[in-house]
């Protein structure tokens, strides 16, 4: 027996669905249910089938309360972890919010996006360093100690429940910033030699 579902749903198919299978990259499904594209955009859409239209509006709901600082934080610490970096300079006002964002939905919806450029310059032995803590090369000593002051606080265990991923993801942080530190340390010392001389 086939249960005709007519109950009311969050999530209807869409009677204007253009017919063409779900916008997530390989999905089989067909595209019913559409999801703005970014908020600078939101008259158009993609086409998603109900599960990854799910998942795409959680993604959205996710940044939706955060301020512009939370929001460029969160998606450097995220990109640090799963996926690739892009530059995204210091947001200074809603405009950069909302191409921070997009980059991030559009990074959910199609993959990372290549990786900046910006850390392939970096000396070998710093650059997952830069990446973990998702900072560009070249960087001084205090962007780097004002970035894991950032993530230390963010991932520390006390303010995520003790989470034992958050643990984890701190023990790396740390270990990054202690690479950095010491790297940008003695250059420093090196510098300050060469000036003495
Ligand atoms: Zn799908």
């Amino acid at each position: 027996m086939i249960a005709s579902s007519r109950k009311p749903r969050a999530f209807a198919p869409d009677p204007n669905a253009p017919g063409r299978f779900c916008d997530m990259p390989n999905c089989p499904n067909q595209g019913e249910f559409r999801a703005p594209k970014s908020r600078s955009t939101l008259r158009e859409f993609h086409w998603f089938c109900l599960d990854h239209v799910r998942a795409y509006n959680a993604s959205w709901d996710f940044y939706k309360d955060m301020s512009p600082e939370e929001i460029e934080a969160n998606l450097r610490a995220d990109s640090s972890w799963q996926r690739p970096t892009w530059p995204l300079g210091r947001l200074g006002g809603h405009s950069r919010m909302d191409e921070a964002l997009e980059a991030e939905l559009h990074a959910f919806a199609f993959g990372p996006r290549p990786k900046a450029p910006s850390q392939a310059s970096a000396p070998p032995e710093l650059r997952e360093a830069l990446s973990t803590l998702a900072l560009d090369w070249p960087v001084t000593l205090d962007d780097v100690k004002t970035r894991y002051k950032e993530l230390a606080k963010r991932h520390h265990p006390d303010a995520n429940h003790g989470d034992k991923r958050s643990e984890e993801r701190l023990k790396v942080i740390n270990l990054a910033y202690a690479t950095l530190r010491g790297k940008l340390a003695s250059n420093l010392a090196r510098t300050a030699e060469t000036v003495a001389d």
